[in-house]
């Protein structure tokens, strides 16, 4: 077997790369973070949301000012968790890499850690060069590592998993500048000679005619009400405390997003927010409460009510180790809170929402295989099954700070809330 390309598949790293943009209402410069979804201008004090229209598209700057014939190649950026699901269960890592989003043995297959050191910027009219076309989609990428060049081997070792899912919500392209120069081609970046290039680009590599990344800047004022909404800068979820109201950019603007907070008897130190959703799974019997404990082989006996419950499953809203992650679903989703859940937001803090709902869903075949008791089944029959979100709102849960650890009052499980303040930086 030939040794993993390291570099393309490198661990996770907390080091947040960094964007440089300017205010869309003064022009002022300002750089943000990758997660940050929010600016916040200290020249003019605007506060505007950022809504990338898909994945975010940035660029790395040449050495010089962009060059009229410089070439952009593209790599797709994931940074999240990886499941591979297979006979034995569920086996979960962390991931940051990039790759070369294109079939070509030109270009170095991976970015490196130029995008530590240096600022991404995303594309806008006129930036000027020339932008190739990814060859293939993010998604495509796991199926296409063995074409890719450099990217070889098995990424788990012996056994090939039947199954993989990404989760995170860091999926971007970011282009990478290159010059031809007598010749060789340059990394216009080092201005040396690329690395690993063994043939010249051709003309058989399309061009993206509209590489900008297109960002809607939202304003943050609840479209109910007009009050500040709140949250922290990397929130994908905006609540308004005025109108007790929550919303998610769509678009152009924001839409509502249904949501509760389970009740706590004791004050609660923190809420932690759970994507509770309600999903048609075609072809699997797995629609009651019941099934879901059939599934999972669980010893508590099951009263003929719960056949009529319908099951939901419940992924936590943010990002946090992967291990913790799935425990915290399969806890929730067995025990299946039926308190009813409130709309008016406390006072107590909230933490924030970084997992998109599409995410969320992803999570669901991954949970479903950790709690079948049958994975081999399990496993074939999930292959071909098609997961329809029915009935989607944002649980928000109350734990208690008991020293390091934040306990749930009812349930048997606590997070380190060292483990949270890790999962800010994923
Ligand atoms: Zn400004
Ligand atoms: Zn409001």
């Amino acid at each position: 077997m030939q040794p993993i390309a390291i570099s393309a598949v490198k661990e996770f790293s907390s080091q947040a790369w960094q964007i440089e943009l300017q205010c869309p209402q003064c022009g002022a410069p300002l750089v943000l973070e990758e997660t940050d979804r929010m600016l916040s201008c200290s020249f003019c004090r605007v506060r505007l949301y950022l809504a990338p229209e898909g994945q975010p598209r940035y660029y790395l700057a040449p050495k010089e000012n962009v060059p009229k014939n410089v070439l952009f190649a593209p790599y797709w950026r994931f940074k999240g968790m990886v499941f591979s699901m297979d006979d034995h269960g569920v086996t979960e890592r962390l991931v940051d890499s990039n790759l070369l989003a294109l079939r070509s043995q030109c270009f170095p297959f991976s970015l490196g850690i130029r995008p530590q050191v240096l600022r991404l910027k995303f594309i806008a009219p006129g930036t000027g060069g020339r932008f190739l076309s990814p060859a293939f989609p993010f998604r495509g990428y796991q199926m296409d590592r063995d074409q890719a060049p450099g990217f070889r081997g098995s990424l788990t070792g012996g056994h090939a998993s039947r199954s993989k899912a990404f989760i995170g919500d860091m999926v971007s392209l970011i282009y990478s500048p290159f010059l031809v120069k007598h010749g060789i081609l340059f990394d216009a970046i080092l201005d040396s000679p690329a690395p690993e290039c063994s043939e010249m680009p051709g003309e058989e590599l399309p061009l993206e005619q509209d590489p900008e990344c297109k960002m809607s800047f939202i304003p943050m004022l609840c479209p109910a009400c007009g009050w500040d909404l709140e949250g922290d800068k990397n929130a994908l979820v905006l609540l308004c405390s005025n109108c007790d109201s929550a919303w998610q950019a769509a678009g152009e603007s924001f839409e509502k997003v249904d949501f509760g907070f389970l009740p706590s008897n004791d004050d609660a130190s923190l809420y932690l927010p759970f994507w509770r959703i309600q999903a048609t799974i075609s072809g699997a019997k797995l629609k009651s409460y019941a099934d879901l404990i059939r599934l999972a082989n669980l010893s508590k006996p099951i009263p003929s009510r719960w056949e009529e419950h319908p099951a939901a499953f419940w992924i936590p809203a943010f990002k946090i180790q992967p291990q913790l992650f799935l425990r915290l679903a399969r806890l929730f989703t067995t025990s299946q809170q039926s308190a009813d859940a409130q709309n008016t937001i406390p006072h107590s803090p909230l933490y924030a929402v970084t997992l998109p709902l599409a995410e969320a869903v992803e999570g669901i075949k991954v949970l479903i295989t950790s709690l079948a008791v049958q994975k081999d089944s399990i496993l074939s029959l999930l292959s071909e099954t098609m997961i329809t979100p029915d009935e989607c709102s944002l649980i928000y849960c109350p734990f208690v700070l008991k020293g390091t650890e934040l306990i749930h009052p009812t349930m048997q499980v606590s997070i380190s809330a060292n483990a949270l303040n890790w999962g800010k930086l994923l």
